[in-house]
């Protein structure tokens, strides 16, 4: 028995926007209900148990951020924030208070349903191990003797940098926010020190990437956080691209 189709709960209050999501979703093998209040999200949060949400931060009612906290109360479905240019600081706090991805308008289809994928894949392996060994392109991570190597070759790092490394890597393919990699690698008093996050990963870059100012693995999300980038094929450093240039301060 074929299982059904997974429910995007979708909370937008542009009609296009609507438009374009409700036939992105159906065209792409999801249901979806549709909802342009914050309040009449959580009921519907409540009612029809979706497999995602999608949120927009700026909402008639109550705002993306209180229905994130407010839904995280109780739900752990995984949310993909859709924010506005200028709303950067509402979405570094929606990912903080429990979101799992964001999406800045305008996207298309694919980022969407990448993006989805990801979250959705993330939420059916919540509570299972992470998997013991962590593989994108060239890059491997094997979590339980605490060994990294790239192209077969053992990389020596730092209690710190392995720390920040294996962090973002049992969430891999999400956006880690600065203060999340904060806390778990310095812990909770050092949740403002994002000089030491600069720092760190300049360094794992180096010790990583094969061009760290054009990283392949360790990539920068502007303004928020950053993304150890998943599924890369191995041994294709040359023709991948496009990489991301460093560009932050
Ligand atoms: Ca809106």
């Amino acid at each position: 028995m074929a299982l059904p189709e997974p429910l995007a709960l979708v909370v937008e209050d542009e009609p296009e926007l609507q438009r374009f999501l409700r036939a992105t979703l159906l065209a792409n093998g999801y249901r979806c209900t549709l909802t342009a209040s914050g309040e009449q999200a959580l009921a519907d949060a409540a009612a029809k148990n979706p497999d995602i949400v999608l949120l927009d931060l700026g909402l008639p009612d109550i705002d993306g951020l209180e229905v994130t906290r407010r839904l995280r109360e109780w739900s752990r479905t995984p949310i993909v924030v859709i924010s506005a240019r200028g709303q950067e600081a509402d979405k570094v706090a929606a990912l903080d208070g429990g979101a799992d991805d964001y999406l800045t308008k305008p996207f298309g289809a694919s980022e969407l349903l990448a993006r989805m994928r990801v979250a959705l894949r993330h939420a059916a392996r919540a509570g299972d191990d992470p998997g013991a060994v962590v593989e994108t392109g060239d890059l491997k991570i094997d979590m339980p003797v605490r060994r990294v190597s790239v192209e077969g070759r053992e990389i020596r790092l730092t209690p710190i940098e392995y720390k920040l490394l294996s962090t973002l890597a049992r969430s891999i393919g999400k956006v880690i926010t600065h203060r999340q990699l904060l806390r778990e690698v310095w812990g909770p008093p050092y949740m403002g020190q994002t000089h030491y996050l600069r720092v760190y990963m300049a360094q794992l870059r180096h010790k990583l990437e094969a061009n760290p100012a054009r990283p392949r693995y360790l990539l920068t999300e502007p303004g928020v956080g950053y993304r150890l980038r998943e599924g890369l094929a191995k041994g294709t450093a040359a023709e991948e691209a496009p990489e991301q240039a460093v560009s932050e301060g």
